[in-house]
Protein backbone atom coordinates (compact mmCIF):
# COMPACT_ATOMS: atom_id res chain seq x y z
CA UNK A 1 0.00 0.00 0.00
CA UNK A 2 1.40 3.46 -0.89
CA UNK A 3 -0.67 6.76 -0.40
CA UNK A 4 0.66 9.76 -2.39
CA UNK A 5 2.68 11.94 -0.83
CA UNK A 6 0.50 14.38 -0.45
CA UNK A 7 -1.85 12.60 1.76
CA UNK A 8 1.30 10.99 3.50
CA UNK A 9 2.23 14.41 4.40
CA UNK A 10 -1.53 15.51 5.20
CA UNK A 11 -2.03 12.25 7.57
CA UNK A 12 1.69 12.85 9.62
CA UNK A 13 0.27 16.43 9.87
CA UNK A 14 -3.16 15.88 11.22
CA UNK A 15 -1.23 13.22 14.11
CA UNK A 16 1.45 16.15 14.54
CA UNK A 17 -1.44 18.30 15.36
CA UNK A 18 -4.05 15.99 17.45
CA UNK A 19 0.04 15.65 19.43
CA UNK A 20 0.06 19.44 20.14
CA UNK A 21 -2.90 19.22 22.35
CA UNK A 22 -2.62 17.67 26.17
CA UNK A 23 -2.59 14.00 25.10
CA UNK A 24 -2.83 12.70 28.89
CA UNK A 25 -1.65 14.32 32.82
CA UNK A 26 1.55 15.89 32.12
CA UNK A 27 1.33 16.46 28.49
CA UNK A 28 1.77 20.62 27.96
CA UNK A 29 -0.33 22.34 25.60
CA UNK A 30 1.77 22.82 22.64
CA UNK A 31 -0.29 25.58 21.32
CA UNK A 32 -0.88 27.88 23.89
CA UNK A 33 0.17 30.90 21.64
CA UNK A 34 -0.19 32.77 18.09
CA UNK A 35 3.71 31.96 18.32
CA UNK A 36 3.59 28.22 18.97
CA UNK A 37 1.04 28.26 15.90
CA UNK A 38 3.27 29.86 13.53
CA UNK A 39 5.91 27.79 14.18
CA UNK A 40 3.59 24.87 13.60
CA UNK A 41 2.36 26.02 10.44
CA UNK A 42 6.30 26.67 9.55
CA UNK A 43 6.99 23.47 10.14
CA UNK A 44 4.72 21.45 8.67
CA UNK A 45 4.87 23.95 5.56
CA UNK A 46 1.44 25.29 5.36
CA UNK A 47 0.87 27.99 2.80
CA UNK A 48 -2.26 30.41 2.67
CA UNK A 49 -4.29 33.27 4.36
CA UNK A 50 -3.31 33.33 7.95
CA UNK A 51 -5.04 35.40 10.96
CA UNK A 52 -2.05 35.09 13.34
CA UNK A 53 -4.69 36.07 16.28
CA UNK A 54 -6.59 34.80 19.29
CA UNK A 55 -9.77 33.86 17.08
CA UNK A 56 -7.39 31.71 14.71
CA UNK A 57 -5.69 29.62 17.67
CA UNK A 58 -8.94 29.18 18.91
CA UNK A 59 -10.33 27.40 15.67
CA UNK A 60 -6.92 25.23 15.11
CA UNK A 61 -6.78 24.19 18.84
CA UNK A 62 -10.74 23.10 18.58
CA UNK A 63 -10.49 20.95 15.18
CA UNK A 64 -7.82 18.79 17.55
CA UNK A 65 -10.53 16.84 19.68
CA UNK A 66 -12.18 16.63 16.02
CA UNK A 67 -9.41 15.07 14.37
CA UNK A 68 -8.32 12.63 17.16
CA UNK A 69 -12.24 11.32 16.56
CA UNK A 70 -10.36 9.36 13.48
CA UNK A 71 -8.33 7.38 15.76
CA UNK A 72 -10.99 6.01 17.67
CA UNK A 73 -14.00 5.90 15.01
CA UNK A 74 -15.27 2.35 13.08
CA UNK A 75 -15.75 2.57 9.03
CA UNK A 76 -18.96 4.22 9.23
CA UNK A 77 -18.36 6.83 11.99
CA UNK A 78 -14.92 7.67 10.32
CA UNK A 79 -16.92 8.20 6.75
CA UNK A 80 -19.14 10.24 8.52
CA UNK A 81 -16.68 12.30 10.18
CA UNK A 82 -14.89 12.62 7.06
CA UNK A 83 -18.25 13.92 4.99
CA UNK A 84 -19.29 16.24 8.18
CA UNK A 85 -15.67 18.06 7.76
CA UNK A 86 -15.92 18.16 3.91
CA UNK A 87 -19.45 19.65 3.90
CA UNK A 88 -18.93 21.84 6.69
CA UNK A 89 -16.26 23.96 4.55
CA UNK A 90 -17.75 23.38 1.08
CA UNK A 91 -15.24 21.24 0.53
CA UNK A 92 -14.70 21.41 -3.71
CA UNK A 93 -10.97 19.90 -4.39
CA UNK A 94 -9.07 21.35 -7.30
CA UNK A 95 -5.86 20.22 -8.51
CA UNK A 96 -2.99 22.39 -7.78
CA UNK A 97 0.79 22.62 -8.24
CA UNK A 98 2.94 24.84 -5.70
CA UNK A 99 6.26 24.70 -4.32
CA UNK A 100 7.77 21.93 -4.54
CA UNK A 101 5.15 19.65 -3.60
CA UNK A 102 3.75 18.59 -7.72
CA UNK A 103 0.27 18.25 -8.64
CA UNK A 104 -2.03 17.81 -5.07
CA UNK A 105 -5.72 18.41 -4.19
CA UNK A 106 -6.90 21.13 -2.59
CA UNK A 107 -10.67 21.44 -1.76
CA UNK A 108 -10.73 25.06 -0.13
CA UNK A 109 -9.26 28.40 -1.80
CA UNK A 110 -6.35 29.43 -0.53
CA UNK A 111 -8.25 32.40 2.02
CA UNK A 112 -10.14 29.75 3.73
CA UNK A 113 -9.15 30.02 7.40
CA UNK A 114 -6.39 27.99 8.40
CA UNK A 115 -8.58 25.76 10.28
CA UNK A 116 -10.79 24.95 7.57
CA UNK A 117 -8.12 24.30 5.33
CA UNK A 118 -6.78 21.76 8.48
CA UNK A 119 -9.83 20.15 8.31
CA UNK A 120 -10.53 19.36 5.03
CA UNK A 121 -6.90 18.71 4.05
CA UNK A 122 -7.15 16.23 6.76
CA UNK A 123 -10.44 14.72 5.70
CA UNK A 124 -9.29 14.26 2.47
CA UNK A 125 -6.08 12.57 3.04
CA UNK A 126 -8.82 9.70 5.97
CA UNK A 127 -10.96 9.48 3.25
CA UNK A 128 -7.84 7.99 0.84
CA UNK A 129 -7.33 5.73 4.17
CA UNK A 130 -10.42 4.35 4.60
CA UNK A 131 -10.90 4.08 0.31
CA UNK A 132 -7.82 1.83 0.59
CA UNK A 133 -9.16 -0.09 3.79
CA UNK A 134 -5.98 1.08 5.99
CA UNK A 135 -7.82 2.26 9.12
CA UNK A 136 -5.76 -0.28 11.12
CA UNK A 137 -2.31 2.70 9.74
CA UNK A 138 -4.28 5.14 12.19
CA UNK A 139 -2.37 3.77 15.59
CA UNK A 140 -1.50 4.93 19.26
CA UNK A 141 1.52 5.16 20.05
CA UNK A 142 2.87 1.97 22.04
CA UNK A 143 4.86 3.76 24.90
CA UNK A 144 3.72 2.58 28.28
CA UNK A 145 3.92 7.00 28.83
CA UNK A 146 2.50 8.50 25.79
CA UNK A 147 -0.48 8.49 24.34
CA UNK A 148 0.25 10.43 20.96
CA UNK A 149 -1.03 9.33 17.89
CA UNK A 150 0.50 8.45 14.72
CA UNK A 151 -0.51 6.64 11.10
CA UNK A 152 1.84 3.67 10.16
CA UNK A 153 3.37 4.26 6.59
CA UNK A 154 5.77 1.28 7.11
CA UNK A 155 5.20 -0.72 4.54
CA UNK A 156 4.66 -3.93 6.84
CA UNK A 157 2.24 -2.13 9.45
CA UNK A 158 5.24 -2.68 11.71
CA UNK A 159 5.39 1.24 13.61
CA UNK A 160 4.79 1.27 16.99
CA UNK A 161 5.48 4.44 18.49
CA UNK A 162 4.56 8.14 17.89
CA UNK A 163 8.37 8.81 17.36
CA UNK A 164 12.20 7.70 17.52
CA UNK A 165 11.81 9.70 21.24
CA UNK A 166 9.64 7.20 22.27
CA UNK A 167 11.16 4.36 20.11
CA UNK A 168 14.41 4.92 21.75
CA UNK A 169 12.84 5.27 25.30
CA UNK A 170 11.66 2.35 25.60
CA UNK A 171 14.34 0.10 23.83
CA UNK A 172 16.36 1.57 26.84
CA UNK A 173 13.92 0.90 28.84
CA UNK A 174 13.89 -2.93 27.65
CA UNK A 175 17.73 -3.19 27.65
CA UNK A 176 17.65 -1.98 31.21
CA UNK A 177 14.79 -4.72 31.99
CA UNK A 178 16.72 -7.48 30.37
CA UNK A 179 20.06 -6.16 32.09
CA UNK A 180 18.45 -6.24 35.82
CA UNK A 181 16.81 -8.96 35.02
CA UNK A 182 20.35 -10.59 34.47
CA UNK A 183 19.41 -11.72 30.79
CA UNK A 184 22.29 -11.71 28.01
CA UNK A 185 21.72 -8.87 25.76
ZN1 LIG B 1 -0.82 22.38 -1.33
ZN1 LIG C 1 4.97 8.17 21.89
Amino acid sequence: MHFTHDTEIALQGAAGLVNTSVRRPGDVEELATVDDLDAFVRAWRWSGRRARDRAELAEVRDLRPRLAAFWELDEEGFAAQCNTLLAEAGALPRLVNHDDFGWHLHATPDDAPLATRMAVEAAMAFADVLRAGELRRLRTCEAEDCEDVHVDLSRNRSRRFCSTTCGNRMAAAAYRERQAAGGED
